[in-house]
């Protein structure tokens, strides 16, 4: 390996463990609910997700199993 992939991969682990430096824009994931498969997306802060729940609340398990996978990445939508 040479010097210069050594030192990204250095400064890889030290961002990944920097959090903070991270903030999403937007991103679309696929959950595989018990039920069926439901789309969430998020978007310059505004959730969003295909399931019923979602469309009458805001939130749902999907949108809220993000925000524990990215915990602290996100704006939460409920308390914790
Ligand atoms: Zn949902």
């Amino acid at each position: 390996m040479d010097y210069g992939l050594i030192s990204k991969i250095e400064k890889a682990k030290t961002y990944a463990t920097e959090k903070e430096r991270i903030q999403f824009d937007s991103f679309a994931v696929n959950v595989n609910g018990e039920n069926s498969s439901h789309q969430v997306r998020f978007s310059s802060g505004d959730w969003g997700c295909d399931c019923d729940y979602f469309h009458t609340r805001g939130y749902c398990s999907h949108t809220m199993a993000m925000e524990r996978i990215l915990d602290q990445m996100l704006p939460r939508t409920v308390p914790s």
